[in-house]
């Protein structure tokens, strides 16, 4: 499993129960987080930019320790700023990267840009969605496999979903979920305290907990490309369908 997020923290806050999940059914799973969150409102103490990203790289990597995450990686890409960038090379980047992982199923943020609609989130939704499209294309980033490197068709994208909007917030359309993973008690804890390795970020927590602890039973993901033909059906597994 390959999924592509946006800021550290997002694994856990988003995915945690999943990828652990995935974990302890022996799946391998890899993070891709285009940032390294040096434009957090939260600074943790770091007198720059550098600072907090080398901060909040341990984070991730404490945070990806506890979620038994196989691989994960912090680009360089910057905080606050997705939708500046050069389309056509970060789609590239990421598009590389599926084609080395070689992942059966993509995990990405919705377009919205969940919850909190930032705009990072819904770029890393667009590029992921196109990476996974284009990764299994012989046309597109030819210059790619002329090393050895071949196309790889992902089996299936899904976009993280919710049933709850936050309130104080202007309206978002989040994508209708297909596929519901009911956490168990000790995956709720641990996708908890994995976010809380996150300390630069620890004003965040009192009200990340008790979202969690209220409304976090659930992770909830919108199949939102298959590389088989098939309607929509309720799932409550990511690999369902999937093919070794
Ligand atoms: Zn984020």
């Amino acid at each position: 499993m390959l999924c592509f997020t946006a800021h550290p923290d997002d694994e856990s806050g988003g995915f945690g129960g999943t990828l652990l999940r995935c974990a302890d059914r022996g799946v391998e799973t890899h993070v891709v987080c285009l940032t390294p969150g040096q434009a957090a409102t939260h600074r943790g103490g770091a007198r720059s930019d550098e600072e907090l990203a080398a901060i909040r790289r341990q984070e991730f990597a404490a945070s990806g320790r506890l979620l038994k995450i196989s691989h994960g990686t912090i680009l360089e890409y910057p905080d606050g700023k997705l939708d500046r960038l050069d389309f056509y090379g970060v789609v590239g980047d990421l598009t590389q990267r599926v084609r080395e992982i070689r992942p059966h199923v993509i995990a990405t943020i919705g377009p919205e840009g969940g919850v909190t609609a930032h705009t990072d989130h819904s770029m890393v939704s667009i590029f992921a969605t196109m990476a996974f499209h284009w990764a299994s294309r012989s046309n597109r980033y030819v210059e790619q496999l002329q090393n050895g490197l071949t196309v790889h068709q992902a089996q299936k994208l899904y976009y993280a979903s919710a049933l709850f909007t936050l309130s104080d917030r202007q309206p978002i359309s989040l994508p209708p979920p297909t596929t519901t993973i009911e956490l168990e008690p000790h995956e709720l804890e641990t996708k908890i305290a994995a976010f809380k390795c996150h300390t630069s970020q620890a004003p965040l927590f009192p009200y990340f907990e008790a979202t969690m602890r209220k409304r976090g039973r659930f992770e909830l993901y919108h199949l939102a490309a298959s590389a088989t033909l098939h309607r929509a059906q309720p799932e409550i597994d990511l690999f369902a369908g999937i093919k070794e």
